[in-house]
């Protein structure tokens, strides 16, 4: 039997990998010019680590984390998600003792063990950024704005909504629960299974089930925005003008919960209706309550996510040319001596910041062109018996279709020529 991957589980191959970098390079670009540092952390850390943190009674902790028994005994799971681990990260280095702000963004590879369709995978990216620290609303606001920014790098806005909310804080938080619970308790009997369970557990989780029977029942539950407390409505009124202020458009959707317990305060997503039910791209908000729950200082903090293949997928849709990779030289050799020329020819023109590709074995000059063509070659050499005797190469213009022959001795002081 052939070996294959897991399901859920892709390979990001060469061909697609300029796109790749083209978005990590725009998020890490956009980020450092906000003061952020990138933190690298383990994908593997203790159970507690995302249980505590996620809460119990979450669909990740419920029923996609894939969670093991290490050989010692302990429970170990490959983590569903970055904040949990950036934040336990935070706390055993004493990041909270070396400044009171800490920025901090990750890139890497996340766990789910979800059923897999377009655009979800069991094994995905994420790039994320956490701010730490700072509880006032213009922090929300700045880390809105960036994520924001860097969408606008890579060209993505026009097919983006900005949604933003509040989900309260533990003042006023409990009573809208309460509130909610009262309202949906009379037509549990019509909610899904899920959402009955939840109106026990998580009665804010309803708001955000796909079901269209709870959907409609939910249309009329009372809003968390008009239930907020004095100081949480101060905020999120910050946090909007702050958004006016910089012309970052903006819509507010009391309905964005946001899967996991520990959200307080300012939350938002940015979705696209470009694909299919797979609609956000990006999410975050602010969770002030996570530092000191797994066992820090009390510390405020606000971050965001976002899915790497939605995003490039999408990037596709936007911009579907442009992104293959281009070599600058291809040298072409015929026999065995232009072959041993040509090897310190590359090695040369390879330090000088020239990208050049060249052939191993002794194919014909037409099949050497015919590579270079695919490999959509800007320049090609021709090293030929003829050449050799001559200290020459035949430099070829692939765009232009001209040729001329240079010396050996000059190719590299004209390797500027030669670069994009
Ligand atoms: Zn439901
Ligand atoms: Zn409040």
């Amino acid at each position: 039997m052939k070996i294959k991957s897991i399901r859920g589980f892709h390979d990001i191959l060469p061909e697609s990998i300029k796109r790749w970098h083209f978005v990590e390079d725009a998020a890490k670009r956009i980020f450092e010019l906000y003061g952020f540092s990138e933190i690298r952390i383990p994908v593997l850390e203790f159970t507690d680590v995302f249980s505590r943190s996620l809460g119990t009674t979450t669909d990740i902790v419920e029923k996609e984390m894939y969670t093991f028994t290490d050989r010692d005994g302990s429970s170990l799971t490959l983590r569903p998600e970055g904040t949990a681990g950036i934040v336990r990260a935070y706390i055993e280095n004493s990041m909270h003792a070396k400044s009171s702000i800490t920025k901090l963004y990750y890139t890497g590879m996340m766990f789910r063990h979800e059923r897999p369709q377009k655009g979800r995978f069991r094994g995905f990216y994420q790039i994320g950024a956490e701010l730490i620290g700072p509880q006032e609303p213009s922090s929300d606001a700045e880390l809105v704005v960036m994520l924001w920014r860097f969408f606008e790098e890579i060209e993505l806005t026009p097919f983006l909504v900005l949604e933003i909310s509040s989900l309260g804080d533990q003042n006023c938080r409990p009573q809208y629960k309460e509130k909610l619970v009262q309202y949906f308790a009379p037509q549990k009997e019509e909610l899904c299974e899920d959402c009955q369970r939840r109106l026990q557990v998580n009665p804010l989780r309803i708001l955000d089930c796909k079901q269209k029977r709870c959907k409609e029942i939910a249309a009329n539950a009372p809003s968390m925005l008009d239930n907020l407390c004095e100081e949480c409505e101060t905020h999120f009124n910050y946090v909007k003008e702050n958004l006016l202020s910089v012309g970052i458009p903006f819509t507010i959707n009391p309905k964005i919960v946001r899967g996991l317990d520990y959200y307080t305060r300012t939350v938002f997503e940015i979705t696209t209706d470009k694909l299919g039910s797979q609609n956000a791209v990006a999410a975050g908000g602010r969770y002030d309550g996570l530092v000191e729950e797994l066992g820090g200082p009390a510390t405020a903090a606000v971050g965001f996510a976002m899915g790497m293949e939605r995003i490039v997928l999408l990037q596709e849709i936007a911009l579907p040319e442009g992104f293959q990779k281009k070599v600058d030289v291809f040298i072409a050799y015929l026999g065995e001596e232009a072959k041993k020329a040509a090897f310190p020819l590359a090695f040369n023109l390879r330090k000088k910041g020239v990208s050049v590709e060249t052939d191993y074995g002794s194919k014909s000059l037409k099949s050497q062109m015919k590579r270079a063509d695919k490999l959509g070659a800007n320049f090609t050499f021709i090293i030929g018996e003829e050449e050799l005797k001559q200290g020459v190469v035949k430099v070829r213009d692939m765009k232009e279709s001209k040729e001329e022959d240079i010396k050996f001795e000059d190719i590299i002081n004209l390797s500027e020529t030669f670069q994009p």
